[in-house]
Order: structure tokens, then C-alpha cells, then sequence
């Protein structure tokens, strides 16, 4: 597969392959919100017991998607803002099994249980996995999908590794997309796996070479090659809203098999937990409400901190209201927060930092994991024309130059240079020397234009 620019990042405090297991905590703090989704219905009272995988709440604007009860216990609503509290659990208690179709063949397309997968998939958790491939958007349960992408590789150096979780889980990764393929007519499903020789990864194309419906796409190990935006694109599958492409990751896949194999919800997940001021980063399996105390506390080897939901490259601070595991947390990185920027920090040697541009005296050092923390080397500059963001970015454009429109306030210019097909890796960000958050300027920038052009058709409408 070709594909334009990319760079990897090699940061200290990568996971290693190992997955911890987590105590039950005394109680889980379910955040209410998490990336896409809102869960402003409440369905529980304050005081109600709750068994695993009942609905706790569920988002209205984004097709009912539920927030589920990973454990039994009582519900406290007002005990935490933004968040439903679940104390007395008892893990022990196992999660209810939904009454499943037995005769439902998993790989048939059949209307009529394609219908019955669909609800379970969407009551049981599962169907927060699932996004347009295009746009990152919630689908429609009761769509169709003109294909659907699976990607396995996550190149983010600090979210849950598609090869860790398909260790030892690769008969239930098969018979997920088996269910998958009952969704769809004649289109094609395509499992994107990173083009290495290992073992495991000769394994992996093994046992998905028997599956006949499954295009293997073999990609290159460069961030952000896995992207979905960036591998239906040059699959040159086209952004549809009828036949929107269905995207998952491997956790996707995992969750389809459990909730329709075996009729119990998702609600395990397995995240990441690194970050340069992590001293032991691995994968940790746990449910969504874990604290994040427990996550990260005994592992931190300096303070103060800041724990970045998601990956380096497009994760967002946990704020200090949010105290539980989100529900779509792929995993967490903790960098030292840096009270002072280094003065001139960016023309300085570089002998622990590397850079893009070759220019620091690490160049001359063999490899190394860079243990960044939140200074970034320096003060904010502005663009000194270097041209780096362009040759990284992956949508082929040009971030200096739509910086510049973005900075004059000249939206039909920032439209011209097709903003619309950044899609928010986050690398022309990561590698500027002027470390210009170009990916946020350019996320507000969409939004601006999106904004505008409804409130234009609303005039044209009027
Ligand atoms: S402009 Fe968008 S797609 Fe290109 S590198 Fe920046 S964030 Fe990634
Ligand atoms: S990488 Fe930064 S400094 Fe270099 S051209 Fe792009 S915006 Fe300007």
C-alpha cells in the first residue's frame, strides 16, 4: 500500500505487551461523557441496584447509544458531577446473558437477523465501537454499510496494541467478523494489519486467509497509516451518507463476537497505561468507571503529572473533574508537567530530544524512546516557512499554508486549501519546530465553515 507522509515517534513509556489485571475498586465513577458520546438520559434512580450490563443512561443524540453497568451494584447519582457513582459492587455477581439466536448462522445475510444483531449490539455495548469511516461520526444502527474497514494497527505509541489484544483471542476475532459479514450483501470487509514478519503476525494473515470475504491490507508501520480516514482513502472507498463505510478497531471486532456469540455485554476493556512518567507501562484489563487513580497511582515516577486520555498524538487532558475511566478509552499517557518552559529550548543541542528535521545532536546516537514531558521544548514561535508539516502530512496538504489563512481570518482561502481533508492526526502539530497547534486551529477552522455554510442554506431555505 502506498501512502504519503507519516512519521513515527519513538517516546519512552511504550506498553509492553503484557496485560495487568486490575482489582475491583470500591466504587466506579462513570463519566458521563466521552469523546462522541453524551449520556444525558439517566434510566436508573439514586439508590437502585443494578446488575452488570444494565443501562445506567444513553445519548438521545446519538441513536441511543447506552452507558452499561460493568458491575452489579447500588447507583449514586449525585455523589459526583458528570459522573453515576456505582458503590457495593459485586464482581463476583457475573454480568446477565441476553437469550441469543442459536440458529442465527453467523456469516448469512438474513434481513431478519441482521435486524435482531443490530439490537443486540446496540443494547449490549458494542455498538460504540463502531464509526463512519470517513468522519469518525456514530452510525445509524439500522443503516447499511458500503464496506467495513477493520483496522489492527493502532501506531499511536500509547494506546491498546491490536497485536496485544488479539493475543490469545484470534478464534473470537475470526468468528467476530463472521458476524460481520451478515450485515453485508456482497461488499467486502477489509482487515488492515501492519506489514511485519513475525510469528504472530504470519498467524494472524493464516487464520484470516481461510475467510474468504476478508481483504487483507498489508500497512506499512508508520503513524498514522491504520487511520481509517487515511486507509479508506486510498482503498478509494468513497464517504457515502446512505452507505456510510462502517470502521472498527480490533476491540470492535472482540466486542461484536462476545455480545453476539455469547449474549453477554461489553463492558471489559483493555487499555494502555504509559507515558514517559509511568515506570512499569503495559496494557491493563478493566471496566470503564475504574478510577484513574488506580490506573496510574504506584506507577508515577515523578510529579506533577498530566494524564492525557488517548494517545500523544490526539488525546485530550483528564481534567480534575473527570475521576473515572471513560467509555471509549483506549488508554492513557502520563507526562511530567513541565511548570517552566525551557528558555530557548529549541535551539539548544538536543542530545536527549530528537526532531524531525535531523538537526539535533541525537542524530548521532544510536536509536532511543525520547521521554518527552508537556514543555515541548520551548516557547511557541511563529512559522518559520520550514516545510516540515507539509512533507508529513498524510491528506496531502499544506498546514503552513492554511495556518497562514487561518491566521488572516480568510475562510474562502482556508476552504480552498482543503481544510476539509485534514483529519486530525495530529503529526504536523508533533513535528513543528514553532510546536504550533496546527490540528486544533485546523479542527476549529472545520467547525467554523461547517457553521457557516448551515446558517448560508438556512438563508437559501428562508
Ligand atoms: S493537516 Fe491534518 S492530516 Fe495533515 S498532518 Fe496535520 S492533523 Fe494530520
Ligand atoms: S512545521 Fe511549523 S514552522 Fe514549519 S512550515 Fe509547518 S507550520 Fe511552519
Amino acid at each position: 500500500m502506498k501512502l504519503r507522509g507519516g512519521y513515527n515517534v519513538h517516546l519512552a513509556g511504550r506498553p509492553t505487551n503484557e496485560v495487568r489485571d486490575l482489582p475491583a475498586p470500591e466504587r466506579l465513577y462513570l463519566p458521563l461523557r466521552s469523546r462522541r458520546f453524551t449520556f444525558s438520559e439517566i434510566d436508573v434512580t439514586d439508590g437502585q441496584k443494578v446488575a452488570c450490563g444494565d443501562e445506567i443512561a444513553k445519548d438521545p443524540g446519538n441513536f441511543n447509544v447506552p452507558l452499561l453497568a460493568p458491575y452489579a451494584g447500588t447507583v449514586r447519582l449525585d455523589a459526583l458531577e458528570g459522573h453515576v457513582v456505582l458503590e457495593d459492587l459485586d464482581p463476583a455477581a457475573g454480568c446477565s446473558v441476553r437469550e441469543h439466536d442459536e440458529s442465527a448462522e453467523r456469516s448469512r445475510y438474513d434481513p431478519a437477523v441482521s435486524e435482531w444483531k443490530r439490537r443486540m449490539l446496540l443494547e449490549l455495548g458494542a455498538w460504540q465501537f463502531f464509526a463512519d469511516a470517513h468522519t469518525g461520526t456514530p452510525l445509524d444502527p439500522s443503516g447499511t454499510p458500503g464496506a467495513i474497514l477493520v483496522t489492527t494497527v493502532h501506531l499511536d505509541p500509547h494506546v491498546a496494541r491490536g497485536d496485544v489484544l488479539l493475543r490469545g483471542r484470534l478464534d473470537e476475532f475470526a468468528r467476530g467478523l463472521e458476524h460481520l459479514q451478515s450485515f453485508l450483501e456482497y461488499q467486502p470487509i477489509y482487515v488492515a494489519m501492519s506489514d511485519i514478519r513475525t510469528d504472530f503476525a504470519s498467524e494472524v494473515r493464516e487464520k484470516l486467509r481461510g475467510h474468504a470475504f476478508v481483504n487483507l491490507v498489508a500497512v506499512p508501520r508508520r503513524y498514522p497509516y491504520g487511520h481509517p480516514v487515511a486507509l479508506a482513502r486510498h482503498l478509494g472507498l468513497t464517504p457515502s451518507l446512505e452507505n456510510p463505510v462502517w470502521a472498527l478497531t480490533t476491540a470492535g471486532v472482540l466486542a461484536v463476537d462476545r455480545v453476539l456469540t455469547t449474549g453477554t455485554p461489553a463492558v471489559e476493556r483493555i487499555v494502555a497505561v504509559g507515558g514517559p512518567a509511568i515506570d512499569a507501562p503495559t496494557h491493563v484489563r478493566t471496566v470503564v468507571g475504574q478510577p484513574i487513580h488506580d490506573l496510574i497511582g504506584g506507577h508515577v515516577t515523578e510529579k506533577p503529572v498530566r494524564v492525557v486520555n488517548g494517545g500523544i498524538m490526539t488525546g485530550g487532558t483528564v481534567g480534575p473533574e473527570q475521576k473515572g475511566l471513560c467509555a471509549e478509552s483506549t488508554g492513557l499517557t502520563v507526562l511530567v508537567e513541565s511548570t517552566t518552559r525551557p528558555f530557548l529550548g529549541w535551539i539548544r543541542p538536543g542530545w536527549g530530544s530528537r526532531s524531525y528535521s535531523k538537526t539535533f545532536a541525537s542524530e548521532v546516537r544510536p536509536a532511543f524512546p525520547e521521554k518527552i514531558n508537556t514543555a515541548l521544548r520551548g516557547e511557541l514561535r511563529p512559522c518559520i516557512s520550514c516545510g516540515q508539516c507539509v512533507d508529513v502530512c498524510p491528506a496531502g496538504i499544506m498546514p503552513n499554508v492554511i495556518h497562514k489563512y487561518i491566521y488572516a481570518h480568510d475562510i474562502e482561502s482556508t476552504i480552498d486549501t482543503r481544510v476539509d481533508l485534514c483529519f486530525e492526526c495530529g503529526l504536523c502539530s508533533y513535528i513543528c519546530p514553532s510546536k504550533i497547534d496546527l490540528r486544533q486551529q485546523f479542527i476549529d477552522a472545520k467547525k467554523e465553515i461547517q457553521a457557516e455554510l448551515e446558517a448560508l442554506l438556512e438563508e437559501v431555505e428562508e
